[in-house]
């Protein structure tokens, strides 16, 4: 079956913005050697912490499960080389400034000694879809344009609903981040491969390669692979360059003309998003058996001598890498994790690279936009919006901490991509201001759904003590009743029964 065609939707509001992405992509993807420590956070993706399965001074191998999730929305964590494990302590962590996440650190080797891989089907299109989902969770799968969603998850979920599109997001729209426009031009068939895996698991007949009109390379690579693979049901689509055209909604609205609804997902609308890195971790995976244990990302700015993407090993620290791949410029004051945008400032290069990570961002300024003032309503900041919210409004409502209006006026549709923001003439951190006020309801929402579960406990333990009552009653009824149509002699039995049986107790 041939994929259908679709006129490109409209993307509103976003923005152009410079790239600044020729300084990263001007050399092949720099191989990163085995560090001598590697540092696995055990949270790399949305759920709760994974549980460590190694203790202090164990010898682990490459591909080795180190940490387990115990709840739906974890990921496994594999050891990226082999060595021993010299600690399991908090570790500073790219999440926030200043912020520390359990870790478990490993002295590598330099062997590289893998582990032996489970027998698997030589053909993926032999296995169940479940099957092949259960076997994309088990190689600690997650979504590599930095939401880490686990993908088996998503999959599953995904299946649970009327899906017909698959969409793979090879829009790189932040500036400076290029990891994912490499991956395409050097690894294409890996893509490829893994948009086939993905169809064959949702059992879905039509895919769509979006990829920006900037990456010329790319979409050459990812023709070349397309017309030699002869699978018509995979579709390249060139999608404009604006910023923020690799949000998902954005995407599906860009490639499919299909809405997202408000505090809806593209599943809603038939489609699935995964990133291109995602699709080729897949690959390597149940093609060749390696699970996620490294990745490509962007090593950039004007803070780095050298700056190149580089395919690093999980856990692999900051500084290593950017040690290796040439070290900082004089001028290097600040650093990001992410891009510009969306990323994150930290205050160590100790943090360790994690399956998020797609850039490396070193400047030699602190950006800073000026003084904030009050807002003057002049409306910039709505026109900008790729989601259609009121950006002013909502900045009112997060002041007022109305959580009721926040919510009406969708901010939780926010994502929090920040060109309002970056157009406001006051100034005023818009951003951030979301970005708390939605944890703040986040939190709100968990406390009350804590609460709720609480409430249900306590009702039930309170309802089965109740029970227990009633029949314990009910049980000394019946007995007095047969002791009295059985006579005193009864009686006397039964007393001497509960007698024996509170001497026994004691
Ligand atoms: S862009 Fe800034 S000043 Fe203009 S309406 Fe929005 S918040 Fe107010
Ligand atoms: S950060 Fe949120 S409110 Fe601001 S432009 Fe982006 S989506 Fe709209």
């Amino acid at each position: 079956m041939s994929a259908p065609t679709y006129d490109l939707g409209t993307l509103h509001g976003g923005l152009r913005l410079p790239g600044n992405k020729e300084q990263s992509t001007r050399n092949p993807i720099f191989e990163m050697p085995i560090p001598a420590q590697l540092v696995l956070p055990i949270t790399q993706h949305v759920g709760d912490p994974a549980q460590p399965l190694v203790g202090i001074g164990e010898r682990v191998l490459k591909g080795q499960l180190i940490a387990r999730p115990d709840e739906t929305l974890g990921a496994p964590i594999h050891a990226s080389s082999s060595g021993t494990v010299v600690a399991i302590e908090p570790w500073p962590a790219s999440r926030r400034f200043g912020d520390t996440a359990p870790c478990i650190v490993i002295d590598c080797d330099g062997k590289d000694e893998a582990i032996v891989p489970a027998d698997k089907p030589a053909d993926f299109t032999t296995l169940a879809p479940d099957d092949l989902m259960h076997r994309i969770l088990d190689g600690g799968i997650v979504g590599l344009g930095g939401a880490v969603f686990p993908t088996a998850q998503k999959l599953m979920q995904a299946r649970t609903c009327k899906i017909d599109h698959l969409l793979l997001n090879g829009v790189e729209c932040e500036p400076y981040i290029s990891c994912d426009d490499m991956l395409m031009r050097e690894n294409a068939a890996d893509v490829v491969s893994g948009a086939q895996i993905l169809m064959h698991a949702l059992q879905v007949n039509v895919c769509f390669i979006a990829v920006e009109s900037d990456k010329p390379n790319a979409l050459r690579a990812l023709g070349e692979v397309l017309g030699a693979a002869k699978d018509s049901r995979i579709v390249l689509k060139q999608v404009p360059t604006i910023y923020p055209s690799g949000g998902e909604d954005q995407l599906v609205q860009l490639v499919t003309n299909r809405e997202v609804p408000s505090g809806g997902l593209p599943t809603d609308v038939g489609c699935l998003v995964q990133n291109v890195g995602t699709a080729a971790a897949i690959h390597d995976w149940i093609i060749g058996n390696t699970p996620l244990i490294s990745r490509v990302t962007t090593v950039t700015g004007d803070g780095v001598a050298k700056p190149v993407n580089v395919r690093a090993r999980i856990g692999t620290t900051i500084g290593d890498i950017i040690e290796t791949t040439g070290g900082y410029t004089d001028r290097a004051e600040m650093l990001i994790i992410g891009g510009p945008m969306t990323g994150k400032s930290v205050s160590t290069d100790r943090v360790p690279l994690v399956k998020a990570t797609n850039c490396i961002l070193v400047l030699s300024h602190t950006p800073s936009p000026g003084p904030e003032m009050p807002c003057i309503r002049c409306g910039d900041c709505a026109a900008v919006c790729p989601v259609q919210l009121l950006p002013q409004q909502l900045f009112w409502y997060a002041c007022a901490d109305d959580e009721v209006k926040l919510r009406e006026f969708g901010l939780m549709d926010c994502i929090e991509c920040g060109c309002c923001d970056l157009v406001c003439p006051s100034h005023i951190p818009l951003t951030a201001d979301f970005r708390v006020a939605k944890s703040r309801i986040r939190e709100l929402a968990d406390e009350k759904a804590r609460a709720a579960r609480a409430r249900l406990r306590f009702e039930a333990r309170s309802q089965r003590l109740e029970r227990e009552k009633d029949e314990r009653e009910a049980e000394l009824a019946m007995q007095k009743e047969s002791a009295k149509a059985a006579g005193p002699s009864a009686i006397a039995e039964i007393l001497k029964r509960k007698q024996k049986k509170s001497e026994d107790e004691k």
